[in-house]
């Protein structure tokens, strides 16, 4: 489904991603871990092309998107819900889902905004109400199944679990795993290994911009070294 192959990023003359590799498997949940600055956003831009990678090659769906602009690589079917919550917020919950909606497109999940509000209950108790009213975790639910409307076959999801209240986080967790059943394939950047391992399927440790580990979370429980060295966290 991706493909992420020896990929080099830069800010102007830093580099942040040095030769970063992995790939997803159509209806896998990936969890891409690491500390501060590891440079997981900057992974996740690059697929979306936002800071495009100066070297590598980044497949999706078999076709080498390096390079295209953010916008065709989202209309190819790439949905991506940045760190900061971007909603409307002079709208209501139900307008800002309807801002999201695309045409169904093959081989993707067609949303509607009745299953969104099943996925997320909170929202359709609130579809009235502005963006502005809502919780930091409703407004990243939000953002989310406002990226669902356009009907994408794989989802970039960053940081989905942070600075949100505990309750949420849960709620959070259950509508990734409901994501999964639903046949789609997420990347998800973390910092908080037990919601990764909650909902994800496979571990890629980033550390200084190089992939450190790539498996299982049972593997990773084999090798208490590697989190040690690699992630901040429990
Ligand atoms: P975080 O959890 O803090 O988001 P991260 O693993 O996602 O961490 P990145 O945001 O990808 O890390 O950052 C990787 C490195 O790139 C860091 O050293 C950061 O300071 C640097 N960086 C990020 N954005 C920029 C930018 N716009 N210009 C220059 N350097 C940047």
């Amino acid at each position: 489904m991706l493909e992420v192959a020896d990929i080099a990023t830069f800010y102007g003359r830093a580099q942040v991603l040095d030769g970063v590799s992995f790939s997803v498997a159509p209806g896998e949940v990936v969890a891409l871990l690491g500390r501060n600055g590891a440079g997981k956003t900057t992974t996740l831009k690059s697929i979306i092309g936002l800071v495009p990678p100066r070297a590598g090659r980044v497949t999706f769906r078999g076709q080498d998107i390096t390079g295209w602009p953010s916008y065709r690589i989202a209309r190819a079917g790439l949905g991506y819900v940045p760190e900061e919550r971007r909603i409307f917020t002079q709208l209501t919950v139900a307008e800002n889902l309807e801002v999201g909606r695309q045409p169904p497109r093959e081989g993707a999940v067609g949303w509607s905004e009745d299953a969104l509000f099943e996925l997320f209950p909170n929202l359709a108790e609130r579809r009235g109400n502005l963006g502005k009213a809502l919780s930091g975790g409703e407004q990243q639910m939000l953002t989310i199944a406002r990226t669902l409307m356009g009907n994408p076959a794989l989802v970039l999801l960053d940081e989905p679990s942070e600075g949100i209240a505990p309750v949420i986080v849960a709620q959070m967790a259950r509508a990734v795993r409901r994501l999964k059943a639903e046949g789609l394939t997420v990347v998800l950047s973390e910092q908080n290994l037990a919601f990764a391992r909650a909902v994800a399927d496979r571990a890629v440790i980033l550390d200084h911009g190089r992939v450190r580990f790539d498996d299982s979370f049972a593997a990773l429980d084999a090798r208490p070294e590697v989190r040690d060295a690699h992630l901040s966290v429990s």
